[in-house]
C-alpha cells in the first residue's frame, strides 16, 4: 500500500483496514440495542454478532459455537496460559502473549528449542510431557502455526499428533496462519485456537479463542454469562462486526497471498544482489508468503528501521509489542542464530494491498539505507 508519500510494509503488527470491515463497521454503530435483550433492537445487534461468528468460524473450519469473541489473541492466549496447568511445554519462538503468561502461571514451563532455520523441535516434548501427564495432571503443549518474526511455518499437525498421543492438551497461536495457510480447526486436532482480526484486516482490539467442544476452560471473564459463559461482558459489536466482515473476505482471497508471496520471492532476491552481506532467515523452511525477515550483520535492526521510516518505508525489528527495547530479537536468539544476526534482523511483511510499486519503493529506500557505501560505513 503506498500512498504517494509511504509505503507500509508491516502487515504482521497490523494490517490496513479493509473497506469491508469499515462498512460493517460504520452499520454496526447505528444499531442501538444490548445483544443480550430480548426486544427487537437487542435481537438485531445480536445478529450481528452472530453472523460474524459465522464468518470467523467458516474461516478456521471451526462451529460457531467454539468461537469465543475477546479483546484480541494476548487475552486469548492468556486465558488458555492460566488455565490452571501443571506443565506447560512451549515452543521457545512463542509469542510474548503466550511466554509471558506461561512463566508467570506457576506450571512447571518446558521451552522446546528451535532449529537454524526457525522450526521447533519437538523431539524432548515426548520426555517433557509423558512425565508431567502421568498420573492424570493436566498438561499442556503449545506451538504457533507460522511465527510472526520469520513466517516459517510450525509443525502443528505433528504436534496434534504428539498431544493425542501423550494425552495432553494442545494451544495453538494460529494469528499468523489464518489468511495465509489453509487452517480447519476441525482435522487439526487442537484443542483451542487463538486468531487476532487486526492481522487480517479487521479493526485491532478483537480476536477470538476457538475452544473446541467439549473442553472445558475456566471463563476468560467472569460475570455477565456473555458467549455462552465462557467471557462476561456486553461484546463489542462493532469490533466483532468488523472481524466478521474481514474474515468472509480474507476466506474468499487466496490470490491475494498468491501475489505477496511472488512480490516477497522477488524482494528477497533483489535484497540478495543489494546487500550480499545479508541472511534470509528461513529461507530453507517453509514459509508463510508474505513474510521476509532479513539480517544485516554489522548493522543494527533499531537503526535500519529508523531510516527506512525516514525514506518512507514502513518495516520493523522485533514484535512491535516489544519494540522500543533496543536489543537482540529474541525469537532469531531462540533459533541459536550468532547475535550479530540477532541484532540486525528487520521484519519485512507485505499484504493482500502490496504491490509492485511498494516493492520498487522498498529496494530504493533499502540501497539507500543498507546497500554499497551504506553497508560498508
Ligand atoms: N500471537 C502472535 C503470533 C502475534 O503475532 C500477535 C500480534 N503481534 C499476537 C499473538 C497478539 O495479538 P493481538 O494484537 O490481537 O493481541
Amino acid at each position: 500500500m503506498t500512498d504517494g508519500t509511504r509505503t507500509y510494509l508491516d502487515n504482521n503488527a497490523s494490517a490496513p483496514l479493509r473497506d469491508s470491515a469499515r462498512a460493517a463497521m460504520v452499520a454496526a454503530m447505528d444499531v442501538t440495542g444490548n445483544p443480550s435483550s430480548v426486544h427487537a433492537e437487542g435481537r438485531r445487534a445480536r445478529a450481528i454478532v452472530e453472523t460474524a461468528r459465522e464468518h470467523v468460524a467458516e474461516l478456521v473450519g471451526a462451529r460457531p459455537s467454539e468461537i469465543v469473541f475477546t479483546s484480541g489473541a494476548t487475552e486469548a492466549n492468556n486465558a488458555v496460559m492460566d488455565a490452571g496447568w501443571k506443565a506447560i511445554c512451549v515452543s521457545a519462538i512463542e509469542h510474548d502473549s503466550v511466554l509471558a503468561p506461561a512463566r508467570a502461571c506457576g506450571a512447571k514451563v518446558i521451552a522446546l528449542p528451535a532449529s537454524q532455520d526457525g522450526v521447533v523441535d519437538l523431539g524432548s516434548v515426548q520426555e517433557a510431557l509423558s512425565h508431567a501427564a502421568q498420573g492424570g495432571a493436566r498438561a499442556l503443549l503449545s506451538v504457533m502455526m507460522a511465527n510472526n518474526e520469520t513466517g516459517v511455518i510450525q509443525p502443528v499437525a505433528e504436534a496434534a499428533d504428539l498431544a493425542r498421543s501423550l494425552g495432553v492438551a494442545l494451544h495453538v497461536d494460529a494469528v499468523q496462519g489464518v489468511g495465509r495457510l489453509p487452517v480447519d480447526f476441525a482435522s487439526l486436532g487442537a484443542d483451542t485456537l487463538t486468531i487476532s482480526a487486526h492481522k487480517l484486516g479487521g479493526p485491532r482490539g478483537v480476536g477470538a479463542l476457538v475452544i473446541r467442544d467439549g473442553v472445558n476452560l475456566p471463563a476468560l471473564v467472569k460475570g455477565g454469562g456473555q458467549e455462552r459463559r465462557r467471557r462476561g461482558g456486553t461484546e463489542n459489536v462493532v469490533g466483532i462486526a468488523g472481524f466478521g466482515a474481514a474474515a468472509a473476505e480474507v476466506a474468499r482471497d487466496v490470490e491475494a497471498m498468491k501475489r505477496a508471496s511472488a512480490l516477497r520471492d522477488q524482494l528477497e532476491a533483489s535484497v540478495m544482489s543489494l546487500t550480499p552481506d545479508a541472511v534470509i532467515i528461513g529461507r530453507n523452511a517453509a514459509r508463510i508468503g508474505n513474510t521476509s525477515c532479513i539480517a544485516v550483520p554489522g548493522k543494527q535492526a533499531e537503526t535500519l528501521v529508523i531510516r527506512m521510516d525516514m525514506e518512507g518505508v514502513a518495516i520493523s525489528a522485533g514484535a512491535a509489542c516489544t519494540s522500543g527495547k533496543v536489543g537482540a530479537n529474541t525469537v532469531i536468539t531462540a533459533m541459536g542464530l550468532p547475535d550479530s544476526v540477532a541484532r540486525s534482523a528487520v521484519r519485512v511483511s507485505l499484504g493482500a494491498e502490496t504491490s509492485e510499486t511498494d516493492i520498487a519503493a522498498f529496494l530504493a529506500a533499502w540501497q539507500k539505507v543498507a546497500g554499497g557505501a551504506a553497508l560498508a560505513a
